[in-house]
């Protein structure tokens, strides 16, 4: 087991401390970050640095620690899935979209998720541990120098759950957002949870504009404490008064993301009781056409199925889209590839 520092984990402070603990001054760790900005990461290449810097470096730390262990390109769209490994064998997956409006990377916060969301193919296959903010900042940087490009918006809403991993992806947000490391807006970050309303309201005082993703996936508690089980901690009155206070306090309107599965939350009386609950929220709904995942029960919404449902919220005023389905010959719906790769 690599016993380094991974400096991907230190915030600037915390590098200047680990620069004087080698007897240099804290401009050493502005040299560092300029190269980690310019997508080196290779220690003994950063020659503005005395080689026995160097030499001292590669012996008590590292930049990041991830390899690439299967990548996976969509012929029908060009979304790449990438499957990385740690240092303790576990595998993360994260995934590569290009937008009209630039590249998205979707990175995953955690080693598998305990949340339970019956419809989510990373249920069943266990939760391993929490990644730490050097681990969700390099998914970005190794599809950043694979592709050669500049990545403009970033979703944190690949495998875990980010409200229960807070402190990291805090820093993480700190970190993509630092004019000395990517410097993406804040606007360009999303954040995607399955509902913690206290994580919620913690997350509207960080002072970022952050945009705010939340599975929502039924008008009401009977439906959705059948999918996600932590409609039973946060029912969804918790939830959506929850969001109110982000969007107060942030200003950003939030994205709710609907999963239509036919049969379950598909009518036209869901599509009624769900726009009565956004009332006058700020507020956008994301219609997903469900991915289908190997060995779970739920099937897709017809398209006119999914057409009337977001027919029904417009005519209520409540902004809606229908996703365009992406990667979907390569497992991109979130835990896929994992789950695939586990099983194999
Ligand atoms: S949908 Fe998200 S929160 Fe729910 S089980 Fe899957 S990864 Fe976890």
């Amino acid at each position: 087991m690599d016993k380094r520092v991974n400096l991907l984990d230190l915030n600037h402070e915390e590098l200047i401390r680990f620069f004087e603990s080698l007897g240099e001054k804290p401009f050493r760790s502005n040299q560092l970050l300029g190269w980690i900005q310019r997508g080196v990461r290779d220690i003994g290449k950063m020659t503005d640095m005395p080689v026995i810097l160097r030499e001292a470096l590669m012996q008590k730390a590292s930049i990041g620690n991830l390899s690439l262990k299967e990548k996976r390109v969509s012929k029908i769209d060009g979304t790449i899935k990438y499957l990385f490994q740690l240092p303790d064998k576990e595998v993360i997956e994260s995934v590569l979209m290009n937008y009209n409006h630039g590249y998205s990377v979707c990175i995953s916060s955690q080693i598998g998720c305990r949340m339970g969301c019956l419809f989510c193919a990373s249920t069943g296959i266990g939760f391993g541990r929490n990644l730490s903010k050097g681990e969700m900042l390099e998914q970005v940087m190794m599809i950043r120098d694979d592709i050669g490009r500049r990545i403009k918006n970033i979703v944190v809403m690949g495998i875990g759950e980010p409200l229960e991993n807070y402190e990291s992806l805090v820093g993480f947000l700190k970190a993509v957002n630092s004019p000395k490391i990517m410097n993406i807006g804040y606007r360009h970050i999303t954040v995607s949870t399955c509902g913690l309303a206290p994580q919620i309201e913690k997350l509207s005082k960080e002072g970022m504009q952050i945009n705010l993703s939340v599975s929502l996936h039924a008008p009401n508690d009977y439906i959705r404490t059948q999918i996600m089980p932590i409609n039973k901690k946060y029912a969804i009155d918790n939830l959506i008064e929850a969001c109110k206070i982000y969007t107060r306090a942030t200003g950003r309107r939030v994205t709710f993301e609907y999963i239509l599965i036919s049969g379950l939350n598909d009518s036209k009386n869901d599509a009624g009781e769900l726009s009565g609950r956004l009332k006058n929220l700020l507020c956008h709904v994301n219609l997903i056409p469900f991915n289908t995942v190997r060995g779970l029960k739920y099937r897709k919404s017809s398209l006119g199925k999914a057409a009337i449902f977001k027919a029904m919220l417009e005519k209520n005023k409540i902004n809606a889209t229908i996703r365009r389905e992406l990667g979907s010959d390569i497992d991109a719906a979130c835990g896929q590839l994992r789950r695939h790769v586990i099983k194999e």
